[in-house]
């Protein structure tokens, strides 16, 4: 039976060497739908061998689809890019025959690794990066990474993204932000050894209910405002209240205030909630873990980060970038009220014209 086999494939290769150099559509078609190569495909060295053929004799293309179609067929794949998963995934096929496919069927290593995660091809995850590594050279971002490590169900799986995104790591670092700079007034600022009552700030407990009545008076048409209790709240809450008797900007140094009114972090130097200093809404005492909480993209120092204005007030989160904040914003904010992401943005907006404007103090270059 076995030398039966032999003979069939041996039979086979001559027959398809053939077909493929008199560049005969018709017949390699016929051949492939009329005998039967369920058990020749069964085995992938059919198919290493058949490539290897292919790339000798450089087939064109539609020969490459005629194959790659019966396979798929008989093997019960989706598409083209399954097959490439197989040939980075097996280490029979030869790196010049999956070039040629690539050649033909270009794919990136993302969408492979994707595919492969998603699907249930078999494979091992690390032979079908390093071998999609050899052919394409284009790299894998660390937001890539992180989407590939959330789609990722077994542990093998995501180890090996893990041990990526620790490389990638130990060099992409944050873009440096445009955001940051250093006044000539704080050449010889020692946040260290301000008072500790430096920027003791007022807290903010006003009646919400004057305020608004007022705001109404105010309106000379007037028309009702709608959710003026809510704009109120929030242009209050990020009511500076700097020092008057300084020139250092609590801005500046911690960042805009998002205030938790009648509840806000306590006053000192670090007083109010702002978005360098502000736990109050976070789980630990620590807010600053030296990387993008959506790219994972290494931050330099706490004066670079950005965090994400909740809406009752207070921060969570660190981030290298206003897009990174906005694409992932934290899972756990607010989003209960239906009107929310419509304050989220008005507290958003607050926070980025205040940084766009008096800009951060920069302690990276400060510490240089
Ligand atoms: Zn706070
Ligand atoms: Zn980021």
């Amino acid at each position: 039976m076995k030398l039966k086999i032999f003979f069939f494939k041996f039979q086979m290769e001559v027959l398809i060497e053939k077909i493929l150099l008199d560049e005969n559509v018709e017949r390699l078609n016929y051949l492939l739908e009329n005998s039967n190569f369920e058990t020749l495909f069964e085995n992938l060295n059919f198919l290493s061998l058949l490539l290897d053929m292919c790339n000798k004799i450089k087939v064109k293309k539609n020969f490459l689809e005629i194959i790659f179609n019966h396979f798929i067929k008989i093997q019960n794949l989706q598409n083209y890019l399954d097959i490439e998963i197989l040939l980075c995934s097996v280490a029979i096929f030869k790196i010049s025959s999956i070039k040629y496919v690539y050649n033909f069927f270009p794919w990136d290593t993302y969408t492979l690794l994707e595919k492969y995660l998603i699907s249930k091809i078999r494979g091992d995850i690390s032979l079908i990066y390093s071998i999609s590594q050899k052919i394409t050279s284009e790299k894998l971002t660390l937001g890539g990474l992180t989407s590939l490590l959330q789609i990722s169900k077994n542990e093998i799986d995501k180890n090996f993204i893990n041990s990526l995104i620790k490389e990638k790591q130990e060099y992409e670092q944050q873009e440096y932000p445009d955001w940051v700079d250093v006044l000539e007034n704080e050449k010889n600022l020692k946040i260290e050894s301000l008072d500790e009552n430096y920027f003791n700030i007022e807290p903010i407990d006003e009646d919400i209910n004057e305020l608004e009545n007022h705001v109404k008076n105010m309106c000379v048409f007037n028309k009702e405002i709608e959710n003026l209790t809510d704009i109120i709240k929030i242009s209050l809450s990020s009511f500076s209240n700097s020092n008057k008797n300084s020139n250092i900007d609590p801005d500046r140094i911690f960042g805009p205030r998002n205030a938790i009114i009648e509840n806000e972090c306590i006053s000192g130097i670090k007083g109010g909630c702002r978005m360098l200093s502000c736990t109050c809404k976070e789980n630990e005492e620590e807010w600053f873990y030296n990387s993008c909480d959506a790219c994972l993209k290494k931050i330099r120092d706490p004066s670079h980060a950005l965090r994400f204005p909740l809406n009752g007030g207070g921060w969570i989160g660190c981030y290298c970038s206003l897009i990174c904040l906005v694409k992932q914003p934290p899972l756990n904010f607010e989003d209960d009220d239906e009107n929310s992401l419509e304050f989220t943005e008005l507290r958003l907006d607050n926070m980025q014209s205040t940084i766009e404007t008096k800009k951060i103090y920069d302690r990276f270059k400060k510490k240089k």
